[in-house]
């Protein structure tokens, strides 16, 4: 059988390419994808309670972009939710990003606004070259915050110390001036409410696509006739790790069932400074399910096979771009998504993206 598209990984990027490319009828399109499931890493089910989880940690949707928005609730309604994040520091919850809440709770102090900006400017260190991380956390925080929220933290993420990261791994992090104690603010929030899997199989519930699954596509692409191919699948894979396998970290997800209705007093907690995993997530907390049990995640950042999150050093990045010169002159594949441009993206980014890229690829206009 012959095909116009074929469709390397079920992620949210393959799967709005998927779904843009077969609004013309004409288009056939093939989606090949390894896992026994759609959604990459969205990818959501219910356990054995009957409890949805994440099966690849907590997906949050939050964006500005009201486009992706509005494409995305074609195919779901949304659950409000605004997201919290508390951290367990010198043995109390408190809440993250670091907001004046944070500042008060953890000094025992009653700052104003005002009071806390002088307050943090007095913690700052001098450091006069930004190398690292550790140069971001110290300079915008001062050591006593760093070394309480943060050093620890990215240590266990990263399996190596803040120091050796690139500045932009820490200043990715927040600080607010206010007490605003939401993780996100951007202006539309919330899940999926049946779930993103749902989601996922309306965005390609379409006569003219097909999906593999169970499949890498190199075991069948000899046999299969397309005229381009779509790959979010990783880039160093595709060119049979010719410059090296390029370095992710991973996670090792620890389920636990709880006999109660609820386990924490947020949807995360955050555990800089105590045991091995970096933090626990409650799903239902997230989902907004109602159930007598509960179920937790623990996640013990690892360098496990399963790639997450690109490694952000400098030799990890040059590496990538000696891939990218190559895919950049691909005539018939486009490389997309966070695997094959190995960059961390958010999901609206990745529908975003490949909207972008839909439209420089095609005649079809969305
Ligand atoms: P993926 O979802 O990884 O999809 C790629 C697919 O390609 C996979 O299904 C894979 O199996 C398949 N594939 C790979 N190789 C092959 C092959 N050889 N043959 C066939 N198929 C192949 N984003 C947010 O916006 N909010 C969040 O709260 C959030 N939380 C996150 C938490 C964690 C722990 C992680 C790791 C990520 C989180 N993200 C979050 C990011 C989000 O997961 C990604 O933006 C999104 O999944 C990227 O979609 P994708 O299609 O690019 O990649």
């Amino acid at each position: 059988m012959k095909f116009n598209y074929l469709i390397v990984g079920a992620g949210l990027a393959g799967l709005t390419f998927a779904n843009l490319l077969a609004q013309n009828e004409n288009n056939t399109i093939l989606i090949i994808e390894k896992r026994q499931h759609i959604g990459g890493n969205a990818y959501d089910s219910y356990n054995a309670n009957h409890i949805l989880i994440h099966n690849y940690g907590p997906h949050i949707f939050h964006t500005n972009n009201q486009q992706v928005w509005k494409y995305l609730s074609q195919f779901t309604e949304w659950q409000d939710y605004q997201h919290r994040v508390l951290s367990f520091v010198d043995g109390q919850f408190i809440p993250m990003p670091i907001t004046l809440e944070t500042i008060n709770q953890l000094y025992n102090t009653n700052l104003s606004q005002f009071e806390m900006a002088d307050f943090i400017e007095s913690q700052k260190e001098k450091v006069e070259l930004i190398k690292s991380s550790e140069d971001v956390a110290l300079s915008n925080a001062g050591r006593d915050i760093y070394e309480k929220f943060f050093m620890n933290y990215t240590t266990k993420q990263w399996g190596v110390s803040p120091s050796e990261l690139d500045p932009s791994v820490i200043s990715r992090i927040p600080f607010r001036f206010n007490r605003d104690t939401r993780y996100f603010t951007d202006r539309y929030q919330g899940i999926p409410k049946a779930g993103y899997t749902k989601m996922c199989e309306q965005m390609i519930d379409r006569p003219n696509i097909k999906v593999m699954l169970n499949t890498d596509y190199k075991e069948v692409t000899d046999a299969i006739d397309y005229d381009k191919m779509i790959y979010t699948g990783p880039v160093d894979y595709f060119y049979d790790n010719q410059f090296g396998k390029l370095k992710y970290r991973s996670v090792r997800f620890e389920m636990e069932d709880h006999d109660c209705e609820s386990f924490q007093d947020a949807a995360v907690v955050n555990y800089p400074n105590d045991y091995d995993f970096t933090r626990i997530t409650e799903y239902k907390k997230i989902t907004g399910q109602q159930h007598l049990k509960t179920t937790v995640m623990k996640e013990f950042p690892c360098d496990g096979e399963e790639p997450f999150y690109p490694f952000p050093t400098k030799e990890w990045q040059e590496c990538y771009l000696k891939y990218k010169a190559k895919a950049d002159v691909e005539e018939n594949v486009v490389f997309a998504g966070r695997l094959a441009e190995y960059r961390y993206y958010n999901m609206d980014v990745v529908v975003a993206r490949a909207m972008e890229m839909v439209e420089s690829i095609s005649s079809l206009s969305i």
